[in-house]
This record gives structure tokens, C-alpha cells and sequence, in this order.
């Protein structure tokens, strides 16, 4: 890494530290590059708050969200990977070498790898901002002990929501999953476990409305979406897991687009403008697991690698 001023110029910029932009760091380091990864906010992304992970391959066991974030980690700094405790805030993509604003400082970059995934939805209803950390929650690895023994409700019908809620089930006394069809779009053998799991139970057809309580949750409002009834449900706990939307907002204008806000990548990982390469669910709205995320990763470092061959011949 030089300086240039007071910015950092690096080779090889990678936005985001969890199984994409970690992956990335591995093959940009291998081809010798000293790629510095900023790990924004969530140090191993989204990944690392998952208590298991049993469809990543090599771990018949299933492994840890946060173990496998660690090693992925340590295998790209083992071949020279440099982490940086930092988040970007802004990008100039305009011309090169990139220039990106983080937390700590400005850096400059030959290519950039955006990694930086996508964060939970909320349900943008009344109570819910006020009573977050007050009983309602986005991540039950990081909250679930907190409700030993109670009542907690989860909404959304994903695998994300199935998943989670097996998992509070180690603590809560009940798990009523409440969920806006009757079907699901989680896998199915989420479902067969779901429902065969003593302690949950499900709410179908039926929205929340809003988040009730003072200083904690005490209840949610529900809503039949086919009969239109209104109840009040009691809960100690509320985890909101109806998808994500990806951390791209920085890019808004810049790079094109979906409507939904994924940044637009060709097969080799490529956005719309030279040197800035995209992978993992910044990217990608089909996929989304560890595996793909990790594999786009890889493949938008090898590409940029033959992007600065190509430029140094
Ligand atoms: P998802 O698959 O997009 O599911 C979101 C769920 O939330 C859907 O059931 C949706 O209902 C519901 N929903 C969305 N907006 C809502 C709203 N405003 N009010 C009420 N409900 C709402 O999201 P995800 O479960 O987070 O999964 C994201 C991706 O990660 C998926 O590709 C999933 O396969 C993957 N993932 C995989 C695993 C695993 O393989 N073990 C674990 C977790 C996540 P509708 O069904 O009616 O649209």
C-alpha cells in the first residue's frame, strides 16, 4: 500500500468482509496483489450471524456462521490479505484510481470488488423502530438468549425465517411463526422440521400491523389478510426476517442497477464501468447463499486480476 496525500492507494480495494469479499481477498492475494479488504460494519457479513451453516460444502457437520467467517479470514490474510477495521461511505467511480471516503480516510484504488452484501428488511410499521432491542430483533443468533424461557413470535415464510426460528426454539418456550400466504417459499426440508417442532406453531394469512409496548414489547397487532380481522397478540419477542435488500445505495448513480437496487454484473463479474467489479447479494438477487456468494467472489478476483494483466502488457 502507498500514499498518495493522505489516501491509502492500494491495487486491489474489496468492499465488504464477509464470504464474498473474503473470498475475493484470497484469489487477489494468491495473484500476489495485496488486496485490503474494509470490513464495513458486520465483520464476516450476514454469514457471521448465522449460529450454523450445514450447505456450505467440506463441513458434513454444519459449521459455525462466525467459524467459518474466521477462517475465510484467515486463509486470504495467510497468503497477504490486509484487513481494515472500515467502512466506505462514498465512492468516486468516475475515473482512476477509484476514490473511496471511508470511516477512517480516503482510499485510492486500481480496481475495486464491491462485497458488500445486503442487510435485513424491515417491516416499516409503527412501534417497530422504537421497541428495536426492546424485544424486537433481526438476528436471533445475537438476541435469541435473551429469550429463555417466552413467548416469541417471528415473521416471514423464507428460509431465513424457518431457519431462525428453529434455532429460538433452543431458548424460547414457544415460536409462532406468522406469515402473510400459506405456503412458504423456505426449502423444504425447513418446512418438515418447522412443523414437526414441538415448540412452534404457525400463524398463516395474517400480516403484523404494528408493535405494541412502552419500555418493552408486550404484543403485536395482527391482521387476517383474507377476513380482515384484527387481533392482538401477546409476545415477548419479535424476529423480523422477510428478506434483504442490498448495500448499494453508495453506488446509486454511478453503477447501473436493478430496480431493486443490484448492482448489474455480466458472467465475469464486470459492472457497467471498467475496473469496478461486483459479486455476492450486492449482485445478485437469485441466489444468495454462502456458496455462491463465495464462488462470485473468487470469480470477480480473477477477472480483476486479468483486468491489471491485461493493462500492464
Ligand atoms: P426471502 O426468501 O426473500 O423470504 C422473505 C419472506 O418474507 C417471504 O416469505 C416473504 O413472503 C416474507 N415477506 C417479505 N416482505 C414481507 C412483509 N412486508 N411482510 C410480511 N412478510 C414479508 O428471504 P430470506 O428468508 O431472508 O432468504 C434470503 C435468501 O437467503 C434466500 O435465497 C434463501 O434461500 C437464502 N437463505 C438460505 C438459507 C439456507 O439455505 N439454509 C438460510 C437463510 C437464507 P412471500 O413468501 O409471501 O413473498
Amino acid at each position: 500500500m502507498s500514499s498518495n496525500g493522505k489516501a491509502k492507494h492500494v491495487k486491489v480495494l474489496i468492499l465488504g468482509s464477509g464470504p464474498t469479499g473474503y473470498s475475493a481477498a484470497l484469489y487477489a492475494a494468491r495473484a500476489e496483489l495485496q488486496p485490503v479488504v474494509l470490513t464495513g460494519m458486520q465483520l464476516g457479513g450476514q454469514a457471521a450471524l448465522t449460529y450454523t451453516i450445514e450447505n456450505y460444502p467440506g463441513f458434513p457437520e454444519g459449521v459455525g456462521g462466525a467459524q467459518l467467517g474466521e477462517l475465510f479470514q484467515k486463509q486470504a490474510e495467510h497468503f497477504g490479505a490486509v484487513t481494515e477495521f472500515d467502512t466506505a461511505n462514498e465512492v468516486d467511480l468516475s475515473r482512476r484510481p477509484f476514490k473511496v471516503i471511508a470511516d477512517s480516510g480516503e482510499y485510492l484504488a486500481d480496481v475495486l470488488i464491491i462485497g458488500t452484501g445486503a442487510s435485513p428488511n424491515h417491516l416499516n410499521i409503527p412501534g417497530e423502530v422504537e421497541l428495536t432491542g426492546r424485544g424486537v430483533s433481526y438476528c436471533a443468533t445475537c438476541d435469541g438468549w435473551f429469550f429463555k424461557d417466552k413467548k416469541v413470535v417471528v415473521v416471514g415464510g423464507g428460509d431465513s425465517a424457518l431457519e431462525e426460528g428453529l434455532f429460538i426454539t433452543r431458548y424460547a418456550s414457544s415460536v409462532t411463526i406468522i406469515h402473510r400466504r400459506d405456503e412458504f417459499r423456505a426449502s423444504p426440508i425447513l418446512q418438515k422440521r418447522a412443523k414437526e417442532h414441538p415448540k412452534i406453531n404457525f400463524i398463516l394469512d395474517t400480516v403484523v400491523t404494528e408493535v405494541i409496548g412502552t419500555d418493552k414489547l408486550e404484543a403485536v397487532r395482527l391482521k387476517n389478510v383474507k377476513t380482515g380481522e384484527e387481533t392482538i397478540y401477546e409476545t415477548d419477542g419479535l424476529f423480523i426476517f422477510i428478506g434483504h435488500t442490498p448495500n448499494t445505495q453508495m453506488f446509486r448513480g454511478q453503477l447501473e442497477m436493478s430496480d431493486l437496487g443490484y448492482i448489474k454484473v455480466n458472467e465475469k463479474m464486470e459492472t457497467s464501468v471498467p475496473g469496478v467489479f461486483a459479486a455476492g447479494e450486492a449482485a445478485d438477487p437469485h441466489f444468495r447463499q454462502v456458496v455462491t456468494s463465495a464462488g462470485m467472489g473468487a470469480a470477480a478476483a480473477i477477472q480483476a486480476t486479468r483486468f491489471l494483466e491485461a493493462e500492464s502488457e
